[in-house]
């Protein structure tokens, strides 16, 4: 059996985050991750200027695909009104395997199943042994299954469902799009261009609104594809796939006995945009620290609205574009690596 002092489970941003600053502390951490990385994860890969500063991205340095945005385009009916703020795109199947290389944590291809208790500590699958254990297993996460469900349900109503396709393409248009309520979706719709040649298009709302308003989200693409074809991204053709997650709602229990859930395992992504990334790595952040300094672990700092932030990001326009703005706006063109979303 392979004893650590922490085990975290998930390989995504929460976790590659808890074990960075844990390796950074010099504790003994192991990631479980049932996907080898670099791995695909469905996500439109935008992210805030808080996610950089967390992580400390120098992002000249940054060696994969990435791209700044000085505004975004918001569409609500016939209002159109782009929104001056910086804010980023990546492709998680790069930014989630750098993150996780950078950590420089120990890493296994293990499917966690089951999770038992032992003394102080914990093992899993009979065949890991830890004294803390992190989860960060996403919606799915067996720790919150095992030790949190019951104590932290989840709320029906704030389940969301997606559909999304990233694709090779060649857009002409390099500003983030974003439509709301558009056909009565109780969501919105997304274009977001990544750097060298990529695009990610997809649409998400609330399932139970969806529901009971005999509503499909699958007619919700339909109709962005449409739109897209006659205005964005003409001759664009997708396949896309599904995912369901979790909107923060309550968030009682996060820690109990030496365990703690983080990011989408605890439900944490905004409540207005389902923004997931940021509150995965702030919580991820909060879970090492806790565990290093013995603090209580807090989310009080992990941001529950998107909204706040972007305006943040407005009005410090003048000074954050000045930092961000070495990265160039670069058109559509052939990817670098030449590998397909299906393929990976
Ligand atoms: C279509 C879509 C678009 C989105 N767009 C954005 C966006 O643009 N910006 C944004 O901020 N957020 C976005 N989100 C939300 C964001 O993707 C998530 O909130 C974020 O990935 C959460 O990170 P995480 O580390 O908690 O979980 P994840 O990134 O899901 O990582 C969890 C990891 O745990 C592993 N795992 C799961 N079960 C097990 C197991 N039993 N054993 C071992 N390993 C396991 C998985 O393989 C995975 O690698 C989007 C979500 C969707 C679905």
């Amino acid at each position: 059996m392979r004893s650590c002092d922490v085990l975290i489970v998930g390989g995504g941003p929460a976790g590659s985050t808890a074990a960075w600053q844990l390796r950074r502390a010099g504790v003994d951490v192991l990631v479980l991750d049932r996907e080898r990385f670099p791995r695909l994860k469905l996500c439109a890969g935008w992210i805030t200027p808080e996610v950089v500063r967390d992580l400390d991205i120098d992002l000249e340095a940054y060696p994969h695909r990435l791209l700044t945005f000085p505004r975004l385009r918001v569409h609500l009916g016939r209002l159109h009104v782009p929104v001056a703020c910086v804010q980023h795109s990546i492709r998680r199947f790069e930014f989630d395997a750098w993150l996780l290389e950078r950590s420089g944590a120990p890493f296994e291809q293990h499917n966690v199943r089951r999770i038992a208790r032992d003394g102080d500590g914990f093992v899993i699958d009979d065949a890991f042994r830890c004294r803390w254990l992190i989860g960060a297993g996403g919606t799915r996460c067996p720790v919150y299954r095992t030790l949190f469900r019951e104590l932290n349900p989840r709320a029906s109503e704030l389940q969301i469902v997606t559909l999304e396709h990233e694709i090779q393409y060649d857009w002409q248009d390099s500003d983030c799009h974003l439509w709301f309520f558009a056909h009565g979706l109780p969501g919105y719709s997304w274009y977001v261009p990544k750097e060298q040649g990529w695009l990610n298009v997809g649409v998400g709302g609330i399932a139970e609104r969806l529901k009971r308003g005999g509503q499909d989200i699958r007619q919700h693409w339909a109709h962005l594809t449409a739109m897209l074809e006659g205005r964005l991204a003409p001759g664009a053709r997708y396949d896309p796939s599904g995912y369901s997650y979790y909107l923060r709602g309550r968030v009682d229990v996060v820690s109990r006995d030496h365990a703690f859930i983080t990011g989408d395992a605890a439900g944490l992504a905004t409540r207005d945009l389902g923004e997931g990334i940021g509150p995965a790595i702030r919580s991820g952040l909060r879970a090492a620290q806790a565990i290093v300094a013995g603090e209580p672990y807090r989310l009080e700092d992990v941001t529950g609205a998107s909204v706040g932030s972007i305006a943040r990001s407005m009005f410090g326009r003048a000074t954050r574009a000045s930092v961000f703005s070495g990265r160039r706006q670069t058109p559509g063109g052939g990817p670098a690596h030449g590998l397909r979303h299906r393929d990976q």
